[in-house]
């Protein structure tokens, strides 16, 4: 069953659990003969792949006695997600919050987060991550100041990287061996490609290890990292476009983070992408498959369909049964007031359909 089948105690036990869906329409128009997968993370309670770091983070900060109800306020640097994680975890366990987030992310984001009763306080996007301005730096200075002021820090935190380690990679891993290969649906039944995001770099760290250490030591692991982003490896890789702003959000950083391994055992090849062609892959996604993503989430699919056409890729790219996953990390809900999104939503060129009714409307 993809979902729980008791009572849940309450919304943390809706976290992860999420479904691994065959992305056949867009494997087909693509021409690939393996198996494309999505892992679809929105179906998670708090609508991201970060609800699963939020709470383990919060369960093992209170196992450690560092969170105190009616005392402790958390504060973290996000960009939005592992936030709206946090501040769920905490609307449950009655903690108070406060997140800092750059100027860039979402007015959605900020509502939800509000809306969970969170604090939220806005950092200019192109402040440099140790500057005292920005979202880091502000949180650190809260938390100096801010009696209870506790920061889980995604960024260092091992719970990070390790509720992928024990969540998203396990259930990648259950639902490929899980199920069956089938003459009209073959499968090699391993984790054969995997190819992720990295914005702290948890999510590609932990699923890399437990694919690697317990299922298959020769899985492809390919990291994707926005254009103007550094996080890339080699750094060659990162110098025509440094420090350019880009849209999507939830990837890439001007630092490296600790949770990050950008060791090329761990993690082995990377991918750059730019915004429009993420944002098309994202309407692939809708319109294909009618999977309701975010705007990273076509960023890791355009870069799994470029490493595809690689001469790495190729060959996986025609092997019957080989299969390819893709971590599609939050939804379109989170997204819906952006620019980006309304104008593929509201500005495509009207269908056949669309003309046929406007012609019914005027004739009556
Ligand atoms: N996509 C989105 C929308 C995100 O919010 C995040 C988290 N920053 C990521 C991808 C990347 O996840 P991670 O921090 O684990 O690298």
């Amino acid at each position: 069953m993809p979902r729980p089948v008791q009572i849940l105690d309450d919304a943390l036990g809706a976290v992860g659990n999420t479904p691994l869906i065959r992305l056949d329409k867009i494997a087909k128009a693509e021409g690939l003969q393996c198996n494309l997968l999505g892992k679809v993370e929105y179906t998670s309670a708090g609508g991201s792949v970060k609800d699963r770091i939020a709470k383990l983070m919060v369960e093992q900060a209170e196992k450690e006695g560092k969170l105190i109800p009616g005392h402790s306020v958390v504060i973290e640097p996000t960009s939005g997600n592992t936030g709206i994680g946090l501040a769920m975890a905490c609307a449950v366990k009655g903690y108070s919050v406060i997140i800092t987030l750059p100027n860039k992310m979402s007015l959605e984001k900020e509502a939800a987060l509000r809306a969970l009763g969170a604090e939220v306080v806005r950092t200019p996007t192109e402040a440099a991550w140790d500057s005292p301005e920005s979202h880091i730096g502000v949180a650190q200075k809260l938390q100096r100041q801010i009696p209870g002021g506790i920061i889980l820090d995604q960024y260092r935190n091992i719970n990070n990287p390790l509720a992928h380690e024990l969540t998203t990679g396990p259930e990648i891993i259950e639902a490929v061996t899980a199920t069956p290969s089938t003459p009209a649906k073959p499968s090699s039944r391993m984790v054969d490609v995997i190819i992720v995001g990295a914005g702290t770099g948890g999510t590609i760290t932990g699923i890399s290890r437990a694919i690697k250490k317990t299922h298959n030591p020769k899985c492809i692991i390919v990291g994707i990292d926005p254009k103007g982003s550094i996080l890339a490896y080699p750094d060659a890789l990162n110098t025509d476009d440094a420090g350019k702003l880009y849209i999507v959000e939830g990837i890439g950083y001007d630092f490296i983070p600790d949770v990050l391994s950008r060791d090329p055992k761990d993690v082995d090849h990377w991918i750059k992408t730019a915004d429009e062609e993420s944002f098309e892959a994202v309407r692939k996604l809708m319109r294909l498959e009618g999977l309701l993503v975010g705007g990273s989430s076509g960023s890791a699919l355009s870069g799994a369909l470029e490493w595809l056409k690689s001469e790495q890729g190729q060959k996986i790219a025609q092997t019957k049964g080989a299969n390819v996953v893709v971590l599609l990390p939050d939804g379109i809900r989170n997204y819906m007031s952006k620019p980006w999104f309304l104008k593929m939503a509201l500005e495509a060129e009207p269908s056949s359909l669309a003309k046929q009714i406007a012609h019914i409307l005027k004739d009556n």
